[in-house]
């Protein structure tokens, strides 16, 4: 039998079915690509955002008929995810078979093949080997340390669909870090809902961090998103004494605006964040910094939005990643008023990404003329090998074999190209 997953929403989502894919292999399952003809089919959907919700619900309802019409047969469907959780997909969704609450996600394939046993479900007329042509290849691998968040951001739904904090052992990361390590690898992005949150007796993150980079196999780690104001002055500290950990942050703002920070409920103010980015600059010059920034937040006037160009303006951001406001049914901040109106969040947001431009361009030219060390994902019709840099530069690297793909080669750029990327 085969399945396939289709994810949307954020790098924990992809983590996550990568451990579904796992359970599915292991229970004789194979497993295809998102496009590919399949007995089963696995939506992970995302209910972040309004959008993203949408996009997963709009899957699910379209499997089915998309295999009438290419004449195949239609497949068994699961939702699973944030969005089974929220409000919109409470109700039967059209097209479903199964919905998975999060209580089932840890069982997920266990529990699909109860349905497809308990209806009897007959194996349908494909090739039991799948084409191994078809099958994804993966350079970088998700290490899931923990779900869940406590800390009820007033615009955020996550708590609410993903639960409170729960860690995974200690012990089992680090063995599945080698693990992963072993199979080859080339780099393991530590990943979680909130990973501030993560505890282990009286281990917190820097520990597990630094208990990762001492496993000899463990090549090049990369860290997902990390709350600012938790535990992040570590973390750098820890960064700066260890050249196996990616120089790149992901610190989310979401606002340069008191007020609205405050109306969020976040855990800092722009003057500490500011001295959280200066700290980590002092001791990591090169550092890439990421950032999520919501445009249109209730109540955010004029006067604030523009504080918050002029904040971002005045920080070495490398990227943004820019989000209308979407009020999301369940949250305090869905309940406040002083709405900005949709044209408004459209405008403000454009004018972030015209900054993100900006700013991404004028930190890829500090590289230029310096080695850099890139893992090669994918080779391109021009034969550029393509893939990240540790700073989360993209590039775009001459002269590379297809044995090269999932490695880490190092190149000197000698330009920044229209896309933005190194060449
Ligand atoms: Fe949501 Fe805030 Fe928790 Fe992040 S820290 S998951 S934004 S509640």
């Amino acid at each position: 039998m085969r399945v396939a997953f289709k994810t949307f929403g954020c790098r924990l989502n992809q983590a996550e079915t990568e451990q579904f894919a796992a359970d599915f292999t292991s229970a004789g399952w194979h497993v295809v690509p998102p496009a590919a003809p399949a007995d089963v089919v696995v939506i992970h959907g995302c209910a972040v955002t309004h959008t993203a919700e949408q996009q997963g619900l709009q899957m699910a309802r379209s499997i089915k008929r998309t295999a009438r019409m290419a004449g195949q047969q239609e497949p068994f469907v699961a939702l699973v995810g944030c969005v089974v959780e929220a409000d919109a997909a409470r109700r039967a969704v059209a097209g479903v078979d199964l919905l998975v609450t999060r209580d089932g996600k840890d069982r997920l394939a266990a529990i699909v093949q109860a349905h497809l046993s308990a209806r009897a479900l007959p194996a349908h007329a494909l090739p039991e080997l799948p084409d191994p042509s078809i099958r994804p290849r993966r350079k970088r691998a998700l290490l899931k340390v923990q779900d869940g968040c406590d800390f009820f951001c007033s615009y955020c739904i996550v708590p609410h669909t993903r639960g409170l904090p729960v860690s995974r052992p200690w012990q089992q990361v680090l063995d599945e870090a080698r693990a992963l390590s072993q199979a080859g690898f080339s780099e393991l992005v530590v990943t979680g809902c909130n990973m501030a949150c993560y505890r282990d007796g009286t281990r917190g993150l820097p520990d597990l961090l630094a208990a990762l980079v001492s496993i000899a196999e463990v090549p090049r780690l990369r860290l997902g998103s990390i709350e600012p104001a938790t535990s992040e002055l570590e973390i750098i500290e820890l960064m700066s004494s260890c050249s196996k950990i990616c120089r790149h942050l992901h610190l989310p703002l979401q606002s340069g605006d008191a007020a609205t920070l405050r109306r969020m409920r976040r855990r800092y103010t722009p003057e500490s964040y500011a001295a959280i980015v200066q700290a980590a600059m002092r001791r990591l010059p090169d550092l890439g910094l990421g950032t999520d920034l919501i445009v249109g937040f209730p109540g955010e006037s004029d006067e604030s939005f523009a504080r918050t160009i002029q904040f971002v303006e005045s920080l070495p951001f490398s990227n943004l990643h820019v989000f209308p406001y979407s009020a999301r049914p369940g949250t305090t901040a869905a309940e406040l008023p002083e709405a900005v109106p949709p044209a408004v969040r459209k405008a403000r947001a454009q004018e972030l990404l015209r900054l993100r431009e900006e700013k991404r361009r004028a930190f890829a030219l500090q590289f230029v003329g310096r080695p850099v060390d890139v893992l090669i994902e994918r080779l391109d019709t021009d034969g550029f090998g393509c893939g990240w840099s540790g700073a989360y530069l993209d590039c775009r690297v001459p002269g590379i074999s297809r044995s090269q793909r999932g490695r880490i080669v190092r190149f000197t750029p000698t330009g920044v190209g229209e896309s933005g990327a190194l060449v």
